[in-house]
């Protein structure tokens, strides 16, 4: 078990800087996830903490060592893939005890090592099958078993649930979790999954284009998005665009005054961001007194069974609301001239 600290970490293939001054420090037994588009850089990060890519700028330490130099396998930390990559002609048991039995260690040694693993797993019935003969979710789990059974100080997931299907990968998100939390191993996990860094993390990591743009709790990062980016990407939003009037006053694209506490300049252009799910719809001037409100016209309703998704069409945006499905309850049609509101808190005022 391992703290991670980067200083300072960059990444360039040539003249391409792909990773820019990524500072952050992880603690011993943290879930931390980097989360971000395709080709923001995750991967690369990892496998330059895994030392399988060379570091080109800055520090990273695992327990206070800088390892910029130490080969992969003196770092104590072992890797999960979304490809498993088990050896298809082995037992679950043989996948398990290769690396142990590669590094020598004694026989009873290996059998308790995997006997463990296989009780935390939850493999013990299927240790003399082969991969082939077992389900996705319990072929990532023999792969997670055989990098647990290494006793890595820290452990890096690159995607690991990428090849589960829906269900499955929501099942092994809080298995994973609670996994992690019963050995205590730091785990560094990457994922293009908004949904899935929310429901593993204890801290989310948010990058785009190279950049680490935001770290936080899942709740800080969706509560309180540090740009546009973050939260457009963590969640859905509406970015209503406008100026700061005064610390507490955004003035909108529309000449609409609306409240949001923000630390920017008067005059600086920022979003307001609004969550779907924080904003209510009702027929034209029907809003809450005292909440603020636009006004607008109800372009399209959507039914997803729990939910309903409003879009309502303003002079310059649409805006969209998210509000839980009520059988039987009657509300506007498409067509119809409608207020959306919210209440004054449930903004956040977010710069570029
Ligand atoms: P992610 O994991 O977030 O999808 P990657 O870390 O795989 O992103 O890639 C980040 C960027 O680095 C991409 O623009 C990719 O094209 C580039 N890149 C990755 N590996 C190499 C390489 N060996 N040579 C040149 N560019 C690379």
């Amino acid at each position: 078990m391992a703290d991670l600290k980067m200083t300072g970490i960059s990444k360039s293939y040539g003249n391409v800087e792909v990773l820019k001054d990524i500072n952050l420090d992880i603690k011993t037994g943290e879930l931390i996830v980097f989360v971000g588009p395709s080709g923001c850089g995750k991967s690369t990060l990892l496998r330059m903490i895994a030392g399988l890519e060379k570091i080109t700028g800055g520090e990273l330490e695992i327990d206070n060592v800088v390892v910029n130099n130490v080969p992969p396998s003196e770092r104590g930390i072992a890797m999960v893939f979304q490809s498993y990559a088990l050896y298809p002609n082995m037992t679950v048991r043989e996948n398990m005890s290769f690396a142990l039995k590669i590094a020598k260690k004694s026989k009873t040694e290996i059998k308790d090592a995997v006997n463990n693993a296989a009780r935390i797993l939850q493999l013990e019935d299927f240790l003399d099958r082969l991969p082939k003969s077992l389900s996705g979710g319990q072929r990532q789990r023999i792969a997670l078993a055989r990098a647990l059974i290494l006793k890595p100080k820290v452990l890096l997931l690159d995607e690991p649930l990428g090849a589960l299907d829906k269900k499955l990968r929501e099942q092994m998100q809080l298995e994973l979790r609670a996994l992690q939390k019963t050995v205590g191993i730091t785990f560094v996990f990457v994922t293009h999954d908004q949904e899935e860094a929310l429901t593993i993390a204890d801290r989310i990591g948010v990058m785009n284009e190279g950049k680490l743009l935001q770290v936080g709790t899942p709740e800080e990062i969706y509560e309180r998005p540090a740009n546009r980016f973050v939260a457009n990407f963590i969640g859905q939003t509406n970015l209503l665009d406008g100026t700061v009037e005064s610390k507490d006053t955004v003035c909108l694209a529309n000449g609409t005054r609306i409240p949001g506490q923000s630390s920017f300049g008067v005059g600086e252009r920022v979003a307001v961001s609004l969550r779907p799910e924080r904003a209510s719809l009702h027929r034209l001037g029907d809003g809450p007194d005292g909440h603020p409100s636009i006004d607008g016209r109800l372009e399209q309703v959507t039914y997803l069974g729990n939910a309903l998704i409003y879009m309502v069409a303003l002079d310059w945006m649409r805006l969209e609301v998210r509000t839980e499905n009520h059988p039987g309850a009657s509300g506007p049609a498409v067509g119809d001239e409608v207020t959306v509101s919210w209440e004054p808190g449930s903004v956040s005022v977010v710069g570029d």
